[in-house]
């Protein structure tokens, strides 16, 4: 195969991109091939079909997936993510980073991702509850409060969530069973600060990076990619510290403006007119144009692969925080840490999503409810506590926080499985 085929290879497909990043990380830290063998494939990988009425009277068929990586530490945990672009690889590769992240923060749980192909945006709410209905109905018999707990991710919400929380706890037993999802509404058991917590873990780890790095954050610029759930939170998080968002974007186009926008005005102008494009008093840029744009942090808050080797070198900026799954390539990962730009990786970001999830199970298994500061400061310590271990790794072992990020995940879980032993 040519170089330039394996690049293509590499960058397309998030699957070989987990593998390149676990194979960095076995290498520095000598894992044992067996156990580099077991973790680089998922334990279990379910592929649905899914027919679904539509509102017209025609049956559409979904495909959608199930991939459960990890469960040495604890039950799978991920999100299920709706979009037209939803593959068996990119599940696979989301429900590694899943056990990483989990093990990161270090919470009792391990690895699980779902996806359904379908692009959301042209259904009806109706259709969408249908969809959802028949996916919770397929993979019930994986999923449960003890073997594999899904929540939201890309283009699903609380809504979903209680459409499958209702769906299984019918099925099975017909009493409610809270402790199946999470990122729930408050009204049947969500956490208070789930919605938030993606963002305000990336807030939390951006604080932390600004310490190490002397950086005031009252000067800091920052450029977001992506406006849904973990961008605006973000987003918002970051300017709480007294930074400046001067560029932002959405699937539909992005804008700059360099004296700054407030956050709560674009969410507003975003919620009334479904993108962030023509916001008053800002200039129209390119996706390209706002990924390079000169800025103190880059927050990539979309999808997978958008810094490559074709555009990483133009990257200006001092800290990229990855609030997406997966936006950085390997190949782009090498280009940054050349280039002295902190990445804080996607699996040590955006692990305040999954660990507010912890809390909101914890929560479910006692039916008992805690306060918003106490869900707050308890994410805090944990981040804190998490970005710490791995940038002193970082510093350790002479490599790049997302080596090391996994370094301290595969030496948790690794440790997890030679002491459970493999049986039968
Ligand atoms: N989908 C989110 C993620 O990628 C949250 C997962 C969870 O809360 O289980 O981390």
């Amino acid at each position: 195969m040519s170089s330039s085929s394996n690049d293509k290879k590499l960058t397309d497909n998030p699957y070989q991109m987990a593998l390149k990043q676990l194979e960095e990380t076995a290498k520095l830290i000598g894992l044992d091939p067996g156990i580099h063998k077991i973790l680089s494939k998922p334990k279990r990988v379910l592929t649905v079909s899914l027919p679904v009425k539509m509102d017209n009277g025609d049956i559409e068929v979904f495909t959608g997936f199930r991939s459960q990586h990890n469960n040495a530490r604890g039950p799978y945990k991920g999100g299920i993510r709706y979009h037209p672009q939803v593959s068996i690889e990119e599940v696979m590769a989301l429900s590694m980073w899943m056990t990483w992240k989990s093990a990161i923060v270090d919470i009792p749980l391990g690895g699980g991702k779902g996806g359904i192909i379908c692009d959301p945006k042209v259904m009806s709410k109706l259709e969408r509850e249908r969809l959802t209905r028949r996916y919770a109905h397929a993979i019930s018999d994986i999923i449960g409060p003890y073997t594999d707990i899904p929540a939201p991710d890309v283009y699903t919400g609380s809504e979903e969530m209680a459409w499958i929380m209702d769906t299984y706890s019918t099925l099975k037993g017909n009493y409610v069973q809270p402790e199946v999802i999470t990122g729930k509404p408050i009204s049947i058991g969500g956490s208070l600060g789930r919605t938030e917590a993606t963002g305000r873990g990336v807030g939390f780890t951006v604080r932390e990076a600004a310490k190490k790095l002397n950086i005031q954050m009252n000067d800091a610029t920052v450029v977001v990619q992506g406006f849904g759930n973990a961008g605006q939170f973000a987003a918002q998080l970051v300017q709480d510290q007294g930074a400046k968002m001067i560029a932002v974007s959405d699937t539909q186009g992005a804008i700059l403006n360099k004296k700054g926008f407030q956050i709560n005005e674009l969410i507003r102008y975003k919620n009334e007119n479904n993108t962030v494009k023509g916001f008053p008093g800002a200039t129209e840029i390119s996706n390209e144009e706002l990924l390079t744009t000169e800025c103190t942090v880059l927050i990539p808050a979309a999808l997978e692969n958008q810094i490559t080797k074709n555009n990483a070198s133009k990257i200006n900026t001092k800290i990229v925080a990855e609030a997406a799954n997966g936006p950085t390539t390997p190949e782009a990962d090498d280009i940054l840490y050349q280039n002295k730009i902190l990445v804080i990786p996607d699996v040590l970001a955006n692990s305040g999503g999954v660990t507010v999830s912890y809390f909101e199970w914890l929560q479910n298994l006692r039916r008992e409810y805690w306060t918003e500061n106490y869900v707050n400061e308890r994410l805090d310590n944990i981040l804190t506590k998490a970005f710490g271990e791995v940038y002193d790794m970082h510093l350790q072992y002479n490599t790049n926080m997302r080596t090391a990020s996994i370094a301290l995940a595969v030496n948790r879980v690794a440790e997890a499985i030679k002491i459970r032993g493999i049986w039968p």
